[in-house]
């Protein structure tokens, strides 16, 4: 007997016979004894949906009206999965954010949570009813709906188990856990028993859509036990805890992200301050850097080059554009191309040399040019063409987990 959070994502409540299914999940755990929670995002692509809806009517619709709508989606999936759950004789009753006490910043459309008024839930699961709470949304001070930002759901349910000290906190999805690799792209990729909540933050980064990375911030801070598990087979899948308890791997991942550019710059003066002046001017606006490097100064000259997501391409640019004209002398050049990230990812890394080397060899082994690196200590990451992306993840892969 204990207090489990379970969280079922947009797929696995996506039709009646998969409401059904995951009903059937919650029953039986909560037949076995135990105090359940169930946190359930929108069905399959309710949340696409309505945004596209209000686009249609006003693209630049308020941030609030946003919330209001989106949080829509969820208030659907609570209800059905109750109604399912009711079906199979069981008590339970469905929830709003804002009535299982989910108090946030007025940050709309990325609220943080500030704290969760636990009364009602404790009180609903003293009369042993079943909790079922709408994923990625809150109420601010002014008593307006807040949402947490896309895939916000697993937030809420590890803020769940956070504030009720849960046993365990369960997410299900449509893959049977973390792999080490993407099981659709790499054949020989296997389910990891266990990963380290520092590993999984990087491969939460990194692409490996499996789980939410604020999610993963928050298990780690409050040490809530997660497993990440699938909704369509019934199989253990891969928990994610504390360093110290996990048998350290050298490598539990190969991930890729495709959703990346690198900017450079070149010939800017190699003098102090210069990129203060750049990075400053990025910071401005907004944009997010990720991978720096600047080579080494000749003829009173140097290059940087930097990678930014995608959609901060245009953006850096063009503060890069603007600083070249406020340079005295020849002015700098500015290039930007699409590229591929590949990091490998692995808490053992920090004890055990040779695995850059490893790495690299496996690149040059399939003929592939690395442009970038960057490493720390669980993680390093190489940029390439996009076209070599998949061959890259199966090369390094075979080389490290075989
Ligand atoms: N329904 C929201 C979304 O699609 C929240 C979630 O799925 O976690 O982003
Ligand atoms: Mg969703």
């Amino acid at each position: 007997m204990g207090l489990i959070v379970q969280k079922f994502g947009g797929s696995s409540v996506a039709d009646a016979a998969r409401v059904r299914n995951v009903a059937s999940i919650v029953a039986d755990t909560y037949r076995e004894g135990n105090n359940v929670i169930v946190v359930v995002s929108a069905q399959g692509d309710t949340t696409d949906d309505l945004i596209a809806k209000a686009k249609e009517i006003n693209p630049k619709a308020s941030r609030r009206e946003m919330d209001m709508l989106m949080s829509a989606g969820e208030q659907i999936s609570i209800s059905l999965l109750a109604m399912a759950i009711e079906a199979m004789g069981l008590p339970v009753v469905s929830l709003l954010g804002w009535q299982a006490g989910f108090r946030t910043n007025s940050a709309y459309s990325v609220a943080r949570i500030k704290k969760i008024d636990t009364e009602r839930l404790e009180k609903e699961l003293d009369d042993r009813q079943i909790c079922i709470v709408a994923g990625f949304q809150g109420i601010n001070k002014f008593d307006d709906i807040t949402t947490f930002g896309r895939g916000g759901s697993d937030t809420s349910a590890v803020a769940i188990a956070a504030s009720m000290h849960a046993d365990r906190c369960q997410i299900f999805t449509d893959v049977e856990g973390v792999y080490t690799a993407d099981p659709r792209k790499v054949s020989a990729a296997v389910k990891l028993e266990e990963i380290t909540y520092d590993e999984m933050l990087e491969l939460a980064t990194l692409g490996a859509q499996v789980l939410n990375n604020r999610s993963v911030e928050m298990a780690k801070k409050y040490n809530v036990k997660l497993e990440v598990l699938s909704s369509l087979v019934r199989k253990p899948g891969t928990i994610v805890k504390e360093a110290t308890k996990v048998e350290k791997m050298l490598i539990s991942g190969v991930a890729k992200d495709t959703n990346v550019s690198k900017v450079s710059i070149v010939g800017v003066p190699d003098e102090p301050g210069f990129a203060f002046k750049i990075f400053s001017r990025l910071a401005a606006k907004n944009i997010n850097i990720d991978i720096i490097l600047q080579s080494v100064g000749r003829n009173n000259s140097k290059d940087i080059a930097f990678t930014v997501a995608r959609e901060n391409k245009e953006d850096a640019v063009a503060a890069l554009e603007e600083f070249c004209t406020t340079v005295p002398g020849n002015t700098p050049t500015v290039s930007v191309e699409d590229v591929a990230k590949v990091s490998i990812v692995g808490a053992g890394m920090e004890t055990h040399s040779g695995v850059a080397s490893q790495m690299f060899e496996a690149l040059y082994s399939a003929g592939i040019n690395i442009k970038m690196i960057s490493t720390s200590e669980i993680k390093i990451s190489v940029l390439i063409n996009e076209s070599d992306a998949d061959v890259a993840v199966s090369a390094i892969h075979r080389a490290f987990i075989g």
